[in-house]
């Protein structure tokens, strides 16, 4: 046998670089469900489905045209439990000239895989992931010698690299490159949201989710209402939903959050592009193309695009530039841990008890909910990044580390000195009441910042300010806030932080 090609979990497409030269005649694939993966956090239930399920389906399909594929199935009583042990075994069993594989998407299992052609007596040729469209070189190349990271010019290049939005003489479509302030609106229940792209499981989806339900009970989530699509038709079926329904609203209302509506007009398609059923970069020309077409406004097409081609592009850069000492930051020195309500969602505050909940019941949340619900409240609290990056890696179907972290660690909770944000994304319940209707439900008053009844966000984000002045007082950002607290009477601030001081001794019980 020629070569023996391992297919991650997470490199469910054909166009995948390790089977750029493959030949059914001579290679074999390998695929595997293994413990190791599926238990290296506590995944949320619905990830397990989707992925398990992917996977399955996606072998079936390659086996429909002509491939061997060694596929193992989760058991637990499985002899070999990481995929180390599964390539040990398939090698001894099929003698390969060689192993192919694409990179890996994150360091733990980057450092397992340098050591597999030592330790497996076999040449492993580790491929570049063409999924992206900056290679980690030519990310690194950007970033050297720059002063500053900043996505925002990081994510110009990656328009001229598209020619996504850009005029024929070299300009950015509609003269500017950016139209987030167009994109603040609150939702007040019209338009209508169309809800999520839905897929009725098939006997194989169904059997997946017997054994998630069997082999992983403690595990995060439920696997009820489970509907994301498995492949690649479905999920090219999600991204026509999406682009026929909710992007000509998904700028407008981007920032937006509702009690009612878990979805508004997300897209839903992370889960789908992180594991390899859709194509990023043809994503986002389906979304030009509409744009083009008449079907969606700019400032909707622009947010979409800059998601994809510059946010999402730019984490895994970062990512990649600085593990693995990345994931040991701390810069704000936090020590609190993570308040368990973050696992039960039993918590008085509505908008963090909707947020939980909505993340239990989906695997998703939005992005607003993530980044100033969820995130501003364990930045606030001074949660210890480590746990509430473990928390935000395992709860999501579209969680891997390379994307997850930097948006943890660097967006929400600002340990890295600030490469994903040039000040916090902190904000007081008064930014949660303008974008939401939570407030309206709650059992704390958000116009109040101290006082029992007190929304915590409040107190919590003054508090955060006032104890990080040392941090944040000279960035030019922030003076207007440290004038604004500053110009308080003494007696208020004294209140404020005494208030604070008392949520941060009884997180738990809030
Ligand atoms: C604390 C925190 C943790 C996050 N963890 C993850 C994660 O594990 N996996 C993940 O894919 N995204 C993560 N994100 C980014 C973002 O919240 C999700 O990509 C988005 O909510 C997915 O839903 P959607 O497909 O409906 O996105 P949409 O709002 O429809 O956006 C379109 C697409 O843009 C991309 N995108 C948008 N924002 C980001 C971003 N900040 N970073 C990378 N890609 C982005 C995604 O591919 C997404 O599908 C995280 C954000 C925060 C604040
Ligand atoms: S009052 Fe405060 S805690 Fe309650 S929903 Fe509003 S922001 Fe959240």
């Amino acid at each position: 046998m020629r070569h023996l090609i391992l297919i991650l979990g997470d490199q469910l497409t054909t166009g995948i670089s390790a089977l750029a030269d493959a030949d059914p005649a001579q290679d074999r694939i390998v695929m595997a469900e293994v413990h190791n993966e599926a238990s290296y956090t506590n995944h949320h239930r619905k990830k397990l489905v989707l992925l398990f399920s992917a996977m399955r389906h996606f072998a079936a399909a390659l086996e429909d045209v002509g491939w061997t594929v060694d596929y193992q199935r989760y058991h637990p009583d499985n002899p070999n439990q990481s995929l180390e042990a599964v390539l040990d075994r398939t090698i001894r069993e099929n003698a390969p000239e060689r192993v192919v594989v694409t990179e890996c998407g994150e360091w733990r299992l980057h450092e397992q895989m340098m050591g597999w052609a030592d330790r497996l007596s076999c040449p492993v040729d580790i491929r570049e992931d063409t999924r992206f469209l900056a290679s980690k070189s030519e990310f690194a190349a950007w970033a050297k010698d720059r002063k500053q990271l900043r996505m925002e010019f990081f994510y110009r290049e990656m328009r001229r690299k598209t020619g996504l939005l850009m005029t024929d003489d070299g300009q950015p479509e509609g003269g500017q490159w950016n139209f987030d302030a167009d994109n603040r609106r609150k939702w007040k229940g019209a338009p209508p949201a169309p809800g999520p792209f839905r897929v009725t499981p098939d006997a194989m989806t169904r059997d997946v989710i017997e054994s998630v339900n069997e082999f992983f009970p403690d595990h995060f989530g439920t696997t009820d209402d489970f509907h994301f699509a498995v492949t690649h038709q479905d999920a090219q079926g999600a991204l026509e939903h999406f682009l026929d329904f909710a992007l000509p609203c998904f700028g407008d209302y981007q920032d937006a959050m509702s009690d009612d509506e878990d979805w508004l007009f997300h897209s839903v398609l992370s889960p789908y592009i992180n594991c390899g059923l859709l194509d990023p970069l043809a994503v986002c020309q389906a979304a030009v193309d509409r744009y083009h077409d008449g079907m969606a406004p700019l400032n909707a097409v622009e947010g979409f695009v800059r998601q994809i081609i510059g946010w999402r592009e730019f984490v895994r850069g970062i990512y990649w530039l600085h593990m693995p000492a990345y994931a040991e930051e701390n810069r704000l020195g936090n020590t609190r841990a993570l308040p368990w309500f973050y696992w039960t969602g039993d918590t008085d505050m509505h908008c963090m008890h909707r947020a939980i909940d909505a993340t239990r019941r989906n695997g998703y949340a939005h992005h607003i909910q993530r980044l100033m619900v969820t995130g501003n409240f364990a930045l606030l609290a001074g949660v210890t990044p480590a746990e509430i990056c473990d928390w935000y890696l395992a709860v999501y179907a579209d969680a891997y580390d390379w994307v997850e972290l930097p948006n943890t660690l660097g967006m929400v909770m600002h340990a890295d000195g600030g490469y994903l944000g040039s000040k916090p994304y902190a904000a007081s319940g008064k930014y949660i009441q303008r974008m939401s209707d939570y407030c309206k439900h709650c059992r704390y008053d958000v116009k109040q910042s101290f006082g029992e009844n007190a929304c915590p966000f409040n107190a919590l984000y003054w508090h955060f300010v006032d104890r990080h002045r040392d941090q944040f007082g000279s960035n030019h950002r922030m003076g207007m806030i440290y004038r604004n607290w500053d110009r308080q009477p003494t007696e208020r601030r004294d209140a404020i932080i005494a208030r604070g001081e008392y949520l941060l001794s009884q997180l738990e019980t809030l």
